[in-house]
């Protein structure tokens, strides 16, 4: 299960050039390094242009499950998929999972990544019993409540290599997921913010909540998802195989307003069409619908794609999502994907975590010119003004001044940063000569 490519982040926009370097077989490097899992982000926090990217995913051993307990202990190479198959073998699941199993257990950590259960579960980083951090010059086991383990998680790699980690895991009835759907939005773009916040609170027994929308529609109709574990097929305990293949890129006349408002309204209609409100479904395919088209992010074309992911605190989420994507959908930026979702109260162990109580929207722009990308930066602003933030584990453009005002925290990472470890992300945005 290798990376698409050792050298870009999923979105593909980087040409940067790398030394390569794999953990475990050498000491570390004496000169600028990152460590590197699956490459499944976005933008330029796995990029290190000009450095070395210290690649963990041979290290992907699990070396003990006590299968009473559910703590699984492993080599942070190990991928989400490897843990997630022997864990539903024995009754137990990931706590949190983001939308794709081809992410490893350091990179996981190293974003603090979050899943369709942040309301009740909070991020990845909870879980986290204890890891090993490999620094320039020490290894320790780090424990939740140290200041350097809170810096590593959300520390995007630049505290040191983790190399092992203890998880705990939780017990699941068997490989199932009985989902729920329904549709929103008939009034306006506010009018469907309250109907999907609306939908949410009625789903206090539902772990996994979730809502597509569609951005290029100006009511921002969509669908609502809401999932709890059932014990589902004996079968379904395998994954569901990344069968499909995008054989070549999508050409960019394909890429454009047009096309994704055809697409969303496509998906749309289908949704309206199927009657089945209720279903049961491999969890699979309930977590990693993309999973199942290998390199799909060639659908975006050559140029690649920006990922658009932002957070408003609670009290001014209704308004300000609705005016960030009026604005967006008025400045005719086509987003092919949209999501939207709460975070809840539970606090985060990470000191760059990414959520916040509130509402997180997500959406996919491919090949963004500058039109779009000055929008992307009234959107930051607007995001700031709220006291809101930017994810930058999907981020490739946002500026200094911005990321400063999202994660004013950001200079205590800096003081326990790893003097030889450094990025391409970390060096946009902190740009005062202090990345190394
Ligand atoms: C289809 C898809 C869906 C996604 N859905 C979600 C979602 O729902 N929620 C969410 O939060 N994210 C989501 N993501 C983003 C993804 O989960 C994160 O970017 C994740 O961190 C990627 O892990 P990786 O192993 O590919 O690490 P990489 O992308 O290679 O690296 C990520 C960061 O981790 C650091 N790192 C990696 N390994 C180590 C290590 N051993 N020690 C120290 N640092 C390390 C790197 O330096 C880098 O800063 C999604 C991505 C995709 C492609």
């Amino acid at each position: 299960m290798n990376p698409l490519s050792l050298d870009q982040p999923w979105g593909r926009g980087s040409a940067a050039v790398h030394k390569h370097h794999f953990a475990g077989d050498t000491p570390l490097p004496d000169s600028s390094w990152l460590p590197r899992g699956l490459g499944r982000s976005y933008g330029d926090v796995c990029v290190n242009d000009g450095g070395t990217l210290l690649h963990t995913f041979r290290q992907d051993r699990l070396i003990a499950f006590d299968t009473t307990t559910g703590v699984i202990e492993c080599e942070a190479g190990a991928s989400l998929a490897d843990i997630a198959e022997v864990a539903l073998r024995n009754g137990w699941f990931l706590p949190v999972t983001p939308g794709t199993r081809f992410v490893t257990v350091g990179g996981a950590i190293a974003n603090d990544v979050h899943g369709k259960n942040h309301q009740h579960a909070g991020t990845f980083g909870r879980y986290v019993r204890s890891l090993t951090l490999r620094r320039s010059d020490s290894v320790s086991e780090l424990k939740p409540g140290d200041a350097l383990f809170s810096a590593t998680v959300a520390g995007m790699g630049l505290t040191g290599l983790i190399e092992r980690v203890r998880l705990q895991l939780i017990r699941v009835p068997g490989a199932g997921i009985v989902q729920q759907t329904k549709l929103f939005g008939r009034a306006d773009a506010l009018a469907s913010v309250d109907e999907f916040l609306a939908l949410e609170a009625a789903s206090g027994d539902w772990p996994y909540t979730v809502g597509w929308i569609d951005t290029m529609h100006h009511r921002l109709r969509g669908v609502f998802f809401r999932g709890n574990h059932c014990r589902g097929d004996l079968a379904w305990h395998k994954p569901v195989p990344t069968t499909l293949a995008l054989p070549i890129d999508m050409p960019g006349w394909l890429l454009r307003p047009w096309s994704a408002k055809a697409f969303n309204g496509a998906y749309f209609r289908a949704q309206s069409m199927n009657t089945a409100m209720q279903s049961e479904l491999p969890l699979w395919q309930f977590f990693y619908p993309l999973d199942a088209v290998s390199a799909w992010n060639r659908a975006y074309g050559k140029r690649g794609f920006v990922q658009y992911q932002f957070v408003v605190p609670k009290a001014a989420a209704r308004e300000s999502v609705t005016q960030i994507l009026t604005h967006l959908r008025t400045s005719n930026v086509a987003s092919y994907l949209g999501v939207i979702k709460s975070f809840g109260d539970i606090r985060s162990p990470g000191l760059m975590s990414f959520p916040m109580p509130g509402v997180t929207v997500t959406v996919d722009i491919a090949a963004p010119a500058e039109r779009e990308l000055r929008a992307l930066d009234r959107a930051d602003a607007m995001v700031a003004d709220v006291g809101g933030r930017v994810y930058p584990a999907k981020d490739s453009r946002m500026s200094s001044v911005m990321f400063k005002r999202f994660f004013p925290q950001w200079r205590e990472l800096e003081a326990l940063r790893d003097c030889n470890v450094s990025s391409s992300f970390w060096r946009r945005v902190t740009s005062d000569g202090s990345g190394k």
